[in-house]
């Protein structure tokens, strides 16, 4: 086997749109998973210290590199993965611009070694501050492994903009994550301070490698989604239109094996999934596409995380018609669903009612019952006049005003459980509630540590009785992974409040008892009637006698 890595030509080099790539440790774990992917490799083992601000390595056992290749590989625009212009325009690898290596050089340790299946011994290449000062035979198994050590140790500045070591860890496993979905026969190994995270073994079951990520909840609820049209192949995964969490987090997009963050894919889920969930709701979305490569160009970002597509109408189509189509034929029901769907259909077999005479109730202090429409408006009248009120914003209001006041020493009712539930999460997850626990316990959600991925819940909110508790508590740690930037607590804390108030509401579409309505409305009226929901949207209208007389000319 001849030298396989060549340096581009400086008018290919000059076409790749080139950056930054290296921004934090997941970077550089991404850069060098996906150059483990691209030599073939069975088993990636990724192993950190520190988040991966003192130490990555990444080992596997793909085609290794020869002598030559390695010392070439940390050279700028060296590659063997693209040799000219024609190949520019139709890349199949992971990687192809050459940069990685030399980049991650560049601002750390680096000790690479590297051996490939047929050599009798390995090279290893050690650089510090981008230049090669030791090369040398060593012996190591085929494969390659990168070491990277004190990230940005000569750039003070950049170093101290990284995070806490929980807040990189989670950036390294959602890079792993994103590469172990579309990759489901080769295995990956992530250790942190010599912990295993998770080991994913190799497997030719999509589905288990999904659920090992996952969890099995959100893989029951999985439909598969397979189609094609003139233009492009499409397949995957996606849930049940009535499943939804609180964050686009778990929409993953691949065109031809990369994954990508893609605004107008991204449309296309939410325009099929629009009639089923609500606003600012999402789904869990896997899904792969494979367009021809004339057609994406993936040379436009430089952390390849974005590609152009030349007919966007016609991606968004195939995303947007398969889906609705895969959404709108669910698998025939389980015997056991009937009886669930009968009972969830029933409040549409009567979408128009008034009250009789005798129904009516008189509410506090002076509205009364007039009736319910289509199961999800109230109408009342009194003295003041007339009013709709969609209930199930008028409730969240309620739930979210009354958690708030919590902050404050007012108790939630709750509910403990005489058998705690143990509930499994992603590691991350499971970390970020911990992390507000004591926050959480004053909503009237107390939970545990229970092992390495299981927390244990011991009681909820009573306005939360029933609610399907692994989806509750996933998107609860999506909220609270949010906090990003604009950290303050207090923005942690009202999109929590936000969210448990919007799950514990009543929900639309559901007849409600004379009592509930009193209760509701007395509640309401003791806050001085708000008028939105906490997401803001209206939550009552409101007219005047005086304005009603006028309509019809009475006045
Ligand atoms: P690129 O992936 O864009 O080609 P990199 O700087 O990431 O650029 O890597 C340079 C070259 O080094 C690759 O083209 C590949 O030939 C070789 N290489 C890097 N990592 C590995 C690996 N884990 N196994 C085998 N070859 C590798
Ligand atoms: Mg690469």
């Amino acid at each position: 086997m001849g030298v396989k890595i060549r340096v581009l030509p400086a008018e290919v080099a000059g076409k790749i749109a080139a950056g930054e790539v290296i921004e934090r440790p997941a970077s550089v774990v991404k850069e060098l998973v996906e150059n483990s992917l691209d030599a073939g490799s069975r088993v990636v083992t990724v192993d950190i210290e520190e988040g991966g601000k003192k130490r990555i390595a990444v080992m596997d056992d793909g085609e290794g590199m020869m002598r030559a290749d390695a010392l070439l590989a940390l050279e700028r625009h060296a590659t063997s993965k693209v040799y000219d212009e024609v190949d520019l325009a139709t890349i199949r690898t992971l990687g192809f611009r050459g940069e990685a290596l030399p980049s991650i050089a560049a601002v750390s340790r680096l000790s690479l070694i590297t051996r490939t299946h047929n050599a009798l011994s390995g090279t290893q290449v050690l650089a510090e501050d981008g230049q090669v000062h030791a090369v040398g035979e060593v012996g190591s198994p085929p494969g390659t492994r990168v070491e990277v050590a004190d990230l940005f140790y000569n750039l003070p500045a950049r170093r101290k903009f990284l995070r806490g070591v929980r807040s990189e860890l989670a950036h390294i496993i959602e890079v792993i994550t994103r590469m172990a979905l579309v990759h489901s026969s080769v295995g990956f190994v992530l250790k942190h301070n010599n912990r295993v995270l998770f080991d994913l073994p190799p497997t030719q079951e999509e589905r288990s490698r999904i659920r090992a990520i996952l969890g099995k909840e959100v893989v029951a609820r999985l439909l598969r989604v397979q189609g094609s049209s003139g233009f492009g192949e499409i397949r995957g995964w996606v849930t049940v239109p009535t499943y939804c969490r609180g964050s686009a987090k778990g929409i993953y997009i691949y065109v031809n094996g990369r994954y990508i963050r893609d605004k107008l894919i991204s449309h296309a889920v939410s325009e099929a999934y629009r009639r089923f969930i609500p606003a600012r709701m999402y789904p869990v979305v896997i899904l792969f596409l494979s367009i021809p490569l004339s057609e994406v160009d993936v040379n436009c970002h430089p952390a390849k995380m974005e590609v152009r597509f030349r007919r966007g109408e016609e991606i968004h189509r195939l995303v947007c018609d398969q889906l609705k189509d895969t959404l709108s034929h669910p698998p025939e029901a389980r015997p056991g669903e009937i009886s669930e769907i009968r009972e969830e259909m029933a409040p549409y077999a009567a979408t128009f009612s008034l009250a009789r005479d005798s129904e009516m109730i008189p509410l506090a202090p002076s509205w009364r019952m007039v009736g319910q429409l289509k199961g999800t408006y109230l109408v009342v009248e009194g003295d003041e006049g007339v009013m709709i009120i969609d209930h199930h914003a008028a409730h969240e209001r309620i739930l979210y005003e009354r958690l708030k006041r919590s902050l404050h020493g007012e108790r939630i009712a709750q509910q403990p459980f005489l058998i705690p539930q143990p509930i499994e999460l992603k590691r991350e997850e499971k970390e970020l509630l911990l992390e507000y626990r004591t926050e959480l316990a004053t909503a009237g959600l107390e939970l545990e540590e229970f092992g390495e991925r299981t927390v244990v819940v011991t009681s909820i909110p009573s306005f939360l009785q029933g609610e399907d508790l692994p989806s509750l508590l996933e998107a609860l740690s999506e909220a609270l992974a949010e906090r990003g930037e604009g950290g303050a607590v207090e923005n942690v804390l009202d999109r929590i409040y936000v969210l448990l108030a919007c799950r514990g509401a009543i929900k639309a579409n559901r007849r409600l008892q004379e009592e509930e309505v009193r209760a509701l409305l007395r509640e309401w009226e003791e806050m001085a009637r708000p008028t939105t929901c906490p997401h803001g949207r209206p939550l009552c209208l409101q007219w005047s006698w005086r304005e009603v007389e006028g309509w019809f000319r009475r006045g």
